[in-house]
């Protein structure tokens, strides 16, 4: 099949020297296997996005020389297409609605939670009692192992880890995991390159690419840019916008942070988009 891969930020602040690290590698390999490289809008969590960061980020993408193959997509327009896929697995049995809040399943699950969630005890499995649907939930079963290029075999114990997790919030927004399987689909995603920080998300969504009967693509998740508190640089923990007066300069760094040898130096930033290409189809056949 051929090459298509993305870069698909959450435009809830500008790209900083991490985002820049997951485009630029999402760029190059799509380069190196001569396919496309389409941008999509990540905005589901619309009261996240701040007005107008999207058209910002397009515009930091284009100055570093980044062009998507075709006009960028935008996940808060595709609403209908989320809804459709949760109502195959409604009708299929694979989703069911759920009534907990938060403070149920926590008091249910005990202090037990992972990067902050809880593992749902499925305690609406068998139906709410009655009770009003509040959110949608996938249900998961055993373990998926899987392949990434960079960091090898990978698995991971959905059921006992995760729990059957949420499709469709409690507050009608689309759960991000369920977005990206839709998309990564009907777009025809054959390889999906991004930070590691979304590594133990990807066996929710294989799971969720069988639960629909979609393929999976190729997975290669980049190393982290992290801050000198030691967590994943982000915009909560202070990350700055690039700064991209010099385009180049911004380019050398990320491609520096991917293990690519590039030289410094004043220059185009083609050149350097160059040079990194060349290398990085040396190292990610
Ligand atoms: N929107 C996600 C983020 O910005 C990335 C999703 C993905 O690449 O699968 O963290």
């Amino acid at each position: 099949m051929a090459y298509r891969g993305r870069f698909a930020p959450s435009p809830t602040g500008p790209l900083h020297e991490g985002s820049l690290v997951a485009a630029l590698a999402s760029w190059l390999d799509a380069r190196a296997h001569g396919g496309q490289w389409l941008v999509r809008m990540e905005d589901v969590d619309g009261p996240r996005c701040p007005p107008g960061m999207d058209e910002l980020i397009l515009g930091q993408l284009e100055r570093l020389g980044l062009r998507p193959d075709e006009p960028p997509t935008w996940q808060s327009r595709r609403g209908e297409l989320y809804q459709a896929a949760l109502d195959r697995l409604i009708a299929s049995g694979q989703a069911y609605g759920c009534a907990c809040t938060r403070a149920e399943i926590a008091a249910a699950v005990g202090p037990r939670a992972k990067h902050g969630e809880l593992v749902y005890p499925g305690s609406c499995r068998e139906g709410t009692g009655g009770r009003p649907v509040r959110a949608w939930r996938l249900r998961v079963d055993g373990r998926i192992d899987w392949q990434d290029r960079r960091l090898g075999p990978q698995s991971q114990d959905l059921a006992a880890e995760v729990g059957d997790f949420v499709l469709k919030r409690a507050d009608g927004l689309w759960a991000y995991q369920l977005a990206v399987v839709v998309d990564d689909a009907a777009q025809g995603i054959t390889d999906v390159v991004r930070g590691a920080d979304l590594a133990d998300n990807t066996p929710r969504q294989i799971a969720l690419q069988q639960a629909l009967g979609l393929p999976t693509p190729h997975y290669l998740h980049t190393p982290l840019v992290l801050a000198v508190d030691g967590h994943k640089l982000s915009k909560q923990n202070g990350a700055a916008a690039l700064d991209l007066s010099d385009p180049a300069a911004r380019l050398c760094e990320a491609s520096r942070r991917l293990g690519l040898d590039i030289e410094g130096g004043p220059r185009p930033a083609a050149d350097v988009l160059a040079c990194a290409l060349a290398q990085w189809r040396a190292r990610w056949p």
